[in-house]
């Protein structure tokens, strides 16, 4: 293979096959890139069969990526290859081996808002309060527990107080429904991906056995959990190499906990350690503004990191008075922009989902093409997951928290309650509400109702038998033909039901291009499910064409050579929750040198002097972040230093000058300004310029286009 595109520490991290290899480097650097050449130079030079290589990504879309780049430099031998996620591997070796502590392979996997309907009946039952109990954070405590590796029984006997006192006695019912109900949450997938290996020392030979190579992308952002996981399979090779940034560290509040790649030469002394300080990805411009930026955190290594790539242009930093401004002013750079590049190339980043809106009604009104990423709404909605939930039950009969939601959709006339005493019998016999049904002639169920229980359970059975033979999308249609789902939306004539029927008719999209993947075998529906539910927070349900919008911790390894990144107000970003809190800052600020170093070429700053999120309007002074930030590196309608934190750090010693512009007129100009032009006509300011006479602006004009002009002298009116 060639390795003549690489430099001289990523060609030693790749042919350092044997033993514990930690590559530490800074974004950029080529850490991927170098695990991808890694496996193909063990498949080709080293022969190493493709089985015996495990790769573990962040998500499923890189994971997907890197099968795609193996399979290029190696042709089809990368068929058999492990390169996943933590959760779909564990999900594999669960499927083969959960029966050893005691689950049925044919497990459900739960969402989160079937977590909640869990939590819900809990309180329910212990006679407690959903409004004082808010099943966020027991769902949260419960995770935490879990991702700890922290049982019920332990967690009961360290409960110091309360809450805790409170939650571990949930936690224990929690876990004693997903038992019954052969159902996993996203924890327990790696948990008890772990106790496997603790009870059965024979399977965890197995799994060391094949995975004699490890590979770790984004080992930073691993939890304790998946450190044991990972310490169990390498412990017998100890082929492990982990690549990682520790300024890339964001996950904490998802347990992450970045002492696993800081002690990595403590559990590996023998390890190899390289670190790469070239940058490949960023303009100079961009790289030193993520660099200053990073280096006002106080908990971390100096690291040095270069760039070949020459100066670039200057970021632009671009004030709007609302996020309605910005969000124009954002269209405008894009539009302007999208002759050079494609609307692929380009990114919008931002702190907290609800950023979005405005932006998205942007894109749409100016008829931009873009995908949201994580924003996942669409499995929320109420159809798909009715669907889901029969293919849930098809799978697994014992899912009582899915069968629960189609028991009675469509209307069979069976009334709560049948339901509630269907439930109570379940749980005074350990049965699920499926096998109760088949019991209801003796519980005191009027015989109309058995009747038509017994219909749903041949049904059931009958699609069961059925989804052996079928496709996903054949079956889906079984589905919705046989329940009488498609009826009942035919028969409410109403928008709402016709924009579900749509919904389910855009769902086909997604079985068609699984089934276009997938053979049909028995393990069919399992997979597609398991899939479905393994949708991760930087997936997107869309294709690949236009401007991605994504919050700034979806976006971790990735790269677009247009980056917007939103929201630059105290408050925003760094969010208000974490402003006193030095540990909690310095994490964000983590997050904002992981948004900056996502561009290649152009890096747009924005903030907005007022917005309306969250239902209220709120006006905040720009963010510490932009003030981080040396001046020199940016333009754009206003000065970044000043207000936050004492002022931006001053290179050059002279006093701030603002780049407010004037015309003629003494008007003043801004980014996102609308003016109206005497023979173009109306347009928004994208970008400004130079200085003095020779100041241009960008502008996007409705009908002409994009226009390059003097601001002096072109013929335009602020409106
Ligand atoms: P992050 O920390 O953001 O995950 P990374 O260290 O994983 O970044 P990569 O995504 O692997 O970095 O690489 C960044 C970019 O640099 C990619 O486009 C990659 O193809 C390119 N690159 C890496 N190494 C080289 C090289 N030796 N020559 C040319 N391009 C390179
Ligand atoms: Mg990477």
């Amino acid at each position: 293979m060639d390795l003549s595109l690489m430099n001289k520490e990523q060609k030693k991290a790749i042919k350092t096959t044997e033993g514990p290899l930690l590559i530490m480097a800074g974004a950029g650097s080529g850490k991927t890139r170098v695990l991808t050449h890694r496996i193909t130079y063990l498949l080709g030079e080293k022969e190493v069969p493709s089985r015996n290589i495990l790769a573990i990504t962040f998500t499923n879309k890189a994971a997907r990526e890197m099968k795609e780049r193996v399979a290029a430099l190696v042709g089809g031998g990368a068929a058999s290859m492990w390169i996943s996620t933590f959760h779909s591997m564990c999900v594999r070796i669960l499927r083969s081996n959960i029966n050893y502590i005691g689950y049925e392979n044919s497990f459900s996997i739960l969402d989160p808002t079937d977590q909640k309907s869990v939590i819900k009946d809990i309180l329910k039952r212990r006679n407690l309060d959903v409004k004082q109990h808010n099943p966020r954070n027991i769902i949260g405590y419960i995770s935490d527990k879990k991702n700890q590796l922290i049982k019920p029984d332990q967690a009961i006997s360290e409960a110091a107080s309360y809450p805790d006192t409170l939650y571990s006695e949930m936690y224990s019912d929690y876990q004693r429904i997903l038992y019954r109900n052969s159902a996993l949450d996203f924890d327990d997938l790696i948990m008890l991906t772990i106790e496997l290996f603790d009870k059965e020392p024979k399977v965890l030979e197995h799994y060391q056995n094949r995975f004699q190579y490890i590979h770790v992308d984004e080992y930073q952002d691993t939890n304790h959990a998946q450190y044991r996981l990972i310490s169990q399979l390498a412990e017998k090779y100890r082929n492990i190499c982990v690549v990682g940034d520790s300024d890339q560290s964001i996950y904490k509040f998802r347990g992450a906990d970045i002492s696993n790649i800081l002690n990595f030469e403590d559990d590996y002394p023998e390890a190899t350690v390289i670190t790469l300080e070239q940058n490949y990805r960023s303009s100079k411009n961009i790289l030193d503004a993520a660099n200053a930026v990073i280096e006002n955190n106080t908990e971390r290594k100096p690291k040095a990191l270069r760039t070949a790539r020459d100066g670039g242009p200057k970021l632009q930093l671009m004030v709007s008075d609302s996020e309605r401004g910005e969000a124009e002013t954002i269209i405008g750079n894009i539009q302007s922009l999208s002759g050079e590049h494609s609307y692929s190339d380009m990114a919008v980043l931002y702190r907290t989902n609800a950023q979005s809106r405005a932006i998205e009604d942007a894109l749409v009104k100016s008829n931009i093409p873009y995908k949201m990423v994580g924003g996942m709404k669409f499995y929320d909605r109420k159809e798909i997951k009715d669907l889901m939930s029969y293919l849930k039950v098809i799978l697994n009969p014992n899912d009582d928290i899915s069968f629960e939601r189609i028991v009675n959709t469509p209307k069979r006339g069976l009334g709560p309650k049948t339901i509630d005493k269907l439930k109570a019998h379940g749980q005074n016999t350990g049965i699920s509400i499926f096998e109760a049904i088949k019991e209801s002639d003796f519980i005191g169920i009027p015989k109309t109702a058995v009747v038509k229980l017994m219909g749903l359970v041949d049904l059931l059975e009958s699609l069961k038998h059925k989804s052996r033979f079928l496709t996903i999308t054949e079956l889906v249609d079984e589905v919705l033909k046989h329940s009488g789902y498609r009826k009942m939306l035919e028969g409410e004539k109403s928008i709402e039901a016709t924009s579900r029927l749509e919904n389910l008719e855009e769902f086909k999209t997604v079985t068609m291009e699984f089934d276009r993947d997938n053979e049909i075998s028995d393990e069919l529906l399992f997979t597609f499910l398991s899939d479905m539910a393994l949708v991760s927070d930087q997936d997107s349900v869309e294709d690949d064409s236009g401007v991605t919008l994504m919050t700034m911790h979806a976006s971790k390894g990735l790269e677009f050579k247009v980056v917007f990144v939103v929201g630059l107000e105290e408050g925003i970003f760094p969010s208000r929750r974490v402003a006193y809190d030095d540990r909690e800052l310095e994490e964000e600020r983590r997050l904002m040198y992981v948004a900056l170093t996502r561009a290649e070429d152009r890096l747009f700053l924005s903030r907005a002097n007022s917005r309306m999120i969250f239902g209220k309007t709120e006006s905040n002074i720009q963010s510490r972040f932009l003030s981080e930030i040396p001046e020199r590196l940016v333009e754009g309608n206003e000065a970044v230093g000043g207000s936050a934190s004492g002022g931006m750090k001053k290179r050059s010693g002279k006093p701030k000058r603002s780049r407010v512009l004037t015309n003629n007129s003494g008007v003043t100009f801004s980014i996102g300004d609308k003016v109206e032009h005497k023979k173009f006509g109306d347009g928004i300011i994208s970008g400004i310029k130079g200085e003095g006479d020779s100041q241009e602006l960008d502008i996007v004009f409705t009908k002409a286009g994009v226009k390059r002009l003097l601001a002096n002298f072109a013929p335009i009116e602020k409106k």
